[in-house]
């Protein structure tokens, strides 16, 4: 589903990935892990065309999104992303949030839209927020109208950067259960997140990136419990 080759992206002289060959299966969940500044973001969005590929490849099936910035749009639209910060447009109700894509980009009607949203809202366990405006909900519940958002747009890969370290503790659980109940649905993910449940629980496997390369990669429990590097030990010492 996603392949990269020798992924490499820098700003400017500051090399930030450094060869990095990823591939996800169909219907595979990893987590990406790693001290801040490791890249983590960059790959993310190196994968939906957010940022451009200094070198090397992005296979999204078997499209190389390098050099095709014509479809990159449309590329987009197959690759949902959730941000850390939600990212809500704050004049629209929830429900408008989630049409709003669907309606101008895929010019789907809009009873159809809604329709489809209020399935969404119904699925994060929100359907009687639909007519509220985000500044009225939790963390937790923005976040879960977010990922509603993304799913809105029917990804066939979800990109989530640390979803739920902007939430207060008690509302990790909340949007760690949706994200639960979409890799059982099936959906293919990569998720930068700290969480060790939800890498233990879903994952087949973790990568732990630092300064733009991959240090190690493996089960979630060999990862958190018997990691190889002195450099993952460290880090999971800090974090955990
Ligand atoms: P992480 O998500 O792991 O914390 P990032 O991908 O955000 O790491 O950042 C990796 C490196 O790339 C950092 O050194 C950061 O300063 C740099 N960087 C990220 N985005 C930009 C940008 N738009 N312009 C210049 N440097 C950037
Ligand atoms: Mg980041």
């Amino acid at each position: 589903m996603i392949k990269t080759v020798d992924l490499t992206k820098k700003f400017g002289d500051n090399e930030v990935l450094t060869k990095l060959n990823v591939n996800v299966e169909q219907g595979e969940v990893i987590s990406i892990i790693g001290p801040s500044g490791s890249g983590k973001s960059t790959f993310l969005r190196c994968l939906n065309g957010l940022e451009t590929i200094t070198d090397g490849h992005v296979y999204i099936d078997d499209f190389d999104i390098a050099g095709n910035e014509l479809n990159i749009d449309k590329l987009r639209e197959r690759i949902g992303m959730v941000f850390q910060s939600f990212n809500l447009f704050p004049h629209l109700k929830v429900i408008d949030n989630i049409t709003l894509a669907p309606v101008t980009l895929r010019k789907m009607k809009r009873d159809e839209a809604k329709r489809v949203a209020r399935e969404l809202l119904d699925k994060v366990g929100l359907l009687d927020k639909q007519d509220v405006y985000p500044s009225s909900l939790s963390g937790g519940q923005k976040q879960r109208v977010a990922i509603a958002r993304a799913l809105a747009m029917n990804p066939e890969v979800m990109l989530f950067d640390e979803p739920t370290s902007a939430l207060d503790p008690e509302m990790v659980g909340e949007v760690l259960q949706v994200m639960k109940d979409l890799a059982k649905d099936g959906m293919t993910m990569v998720v930068v997140t700290h969480e060790m449940g939800f890498a233990k629980e879903v994952c087949k496997r973790v990568i732990f990136m630092a300064e733009g390369k991959i240090v190690e990669e493996g089960a979630p429990d060999d990862i958190f419990t018997n990691p190889k590097h002195e450099r993952t030990r460290n880090f999971l010492e800090s974090v955990l």
